[in-house]
């Protein structure tokens, strides 16, 4: 008897240490926690931030971040100046998700500068949840947004250059030029949670081509009782997973955010024979603020906001 409970304290000691080595992004205080993928992410949780520190919503908080990559005509990978597909126009794919489960999307939309506040609007003005192509843009025009275009001179560029080196057809792999959405994830200080998710895709798509980020549970999940997360990257293989309800299901199970992010990587390299040819990054954060994220191969960065530590970028861990 003496023996057993002896064994038992040993493996409880054990697991709490194995839980605290997989542990996250640990918080230090209460307060309100912003993250969002790659570098860029920084100024856009600023503005999240303007909203948060003034005891905004998560959901207001993450629109308004959000925005700032969208109308960036620099980012070759979100909103104008996004990078088109293989006939020149620039598509957008985007979605956002509250702390109740309502959700909204839109995909394949053209010449709408915000397309994430499109997706609000069908959220909260529609009984649907997902709007295309030009059902989306007439949906845009009847809301007071206006038209413009979004392909920038650099852009066009660039896609005649790749058209006249590759022809079409010829998807580029995914690098730091041709993709690279923006996913944001926001903790308020009543500690609800919402989520944001845009980009412009994968470059030189097939036109009609979608991604992962406007697929609510792909590109962008949040569960307001467990946490939530977003994806960037290959975004068919993110959709073969349902990546980012994964990563919550997981976080539901107990895990850490990193640690969820991870186990969908391991997903995701099982359910993908291609996943040396591509990048994935998952980036997740709990309910009780703690936040991590995971990627395929090296190169993935996020950025976090937190009283405790400002505004930094951060490596993610990654498996290859
Ligand atoms: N996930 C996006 C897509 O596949 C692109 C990216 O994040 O790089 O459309």
């Amino acid at each position: 008897m003496h023996t057993f409970k002896a064994f038992l304290l040993f493996a409880c000691v054990l697991s709490s240490f194995q839980v605290g080595c997989s542990m996250s992004q640990k918080r230090e205080s209460d307060g309100p926690v912003v993250v969002s993928t790659w570098k860029f992410g920084l100024k856009a949780n600023e503005a999240a931030w303007q909203v948060l520190s003034s005891g905004g919503r998560a959901l207001d908080a993450v629109e308004t971040g959000v925005r700032v990559t969208e109308a960036d005509p620099n980012n070759g990978s979100v909103g104008i100046g996004g990078t088109p597909d293989e006939d020149g126009n620039v598509t957008l794919d985007a979605c956002i998700m509250d702390e109740t489960g309502d959700c909204g999307s839109v995909a394949f939309l053209q010449n709408i500068l915000h397309p994430v506040s499109v997706a609000r609007k069908v959220m909260e003005e529609t009984r649907h949840i997902m709007l295309v192509g030009k059902g989306a843009e007439e949906f845009a025009y009847e809301h007071g947004f206006d038209k413009t275009n979004l392909l920038t001179p650099r852009a066009e560029e660039r896609w005649k250059r790749w058209l006249e080196k590759n022809g079409r057809g010829q998807l580029p792999a995914i690098n730091i030029e041709n993709h690279d959405t923006i996913g944001m994830i926001a903790l308020d200080e009543k500690g609800n949670l919402s989520g944001a998710c845009t980009t412009s895709g994968a470059g030189f798509k097939i036109p009609g081509r979608v991604g992962d980020s406007p697929i609510i549970g792909a590109g962008l999940y949040v569960d307001n009782e467990v946490g939530g997360a977003c994806a960037t990257g290959w975004g068919e293989a993110v959709i073969r997973i349902c990546g980012s309800h994964l990563v919550v299901e997981y976080m539901r199970q107990g895990h850490a955010p990193r640690k969820a992010c991870r186990l969908a990587v391991e997903r995701l390299i099982a359910r993908n024979p291609d996943y040396r040819e591509i990048q994935i990054g998952f980036l997740a954060l709990n309910k009780k603020g703690e936040f991590g994220a995971y990627c395929l191969r090296s190169g993935f960065q996020y950025a976090a906001y937190t009283t405790e530590h400002g505004n930094r970028v951060i490596d993610s861990k990654t498996k290859l």
